[in-house]
């Protein structure tokens, strides 16, 4: 049986996914359910599982992450307005898909930063 994460399956195309951008280190696809009008995550190929997995060597993909975030938010035209980027980690932090992503949130003010829900 396959141990791959839920979003290596959308990496591989294993699994359908909207997609919006693709290279060799990361994948951008939308959030099945969104939050805002925008709600896009953005994920490093390798299967890092959460924060406190992460080490000096992911640094460069983590960077890379910020990179594409600010293209596709500038390609959703939410630039300007201004968006909210979270990683959320393990279960206080609100984590459900053990893959590390990004969420880019954006097309109508987020509110407060957090919420006691
Ligand atoms: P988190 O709570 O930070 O782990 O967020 C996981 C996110 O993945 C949630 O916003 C889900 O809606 C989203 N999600 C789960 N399955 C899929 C999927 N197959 N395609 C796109 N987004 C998904």
């Amino acid at each position: 049986m396959s141990e791959d994460t839920l979003f290596t399956k959308i990496v591989n195309r294993e699994i359908p996914a909207d997609i919006l951008f693709q290279d060799d280190r990361a994948t951008a696809f939308r959030d099945i359910h969104p939050q805002a009008p925008t709600h896009i995550l953005i994920i490093p190929n390798k299967p890092i599982p959460t924060v406190n997995d992460v080490t000096e060597d992911d640094e460069a993909v983590l960077g890379h992450l910020f990179v594409v975030a600010a293209k596709l938010a500038e390609q959703e035209g939410i630039s300007e307005n201004g968006y909210r980027l979270i990683v959320n980690c393990g279960n206080h932090g609100g984590q459900v898909v053990f893959h590390l992503h990004m969420h880019l949130l954006g097309g109508r003010p987020i509110g407060r930063m957090v919420s006691r829900s």
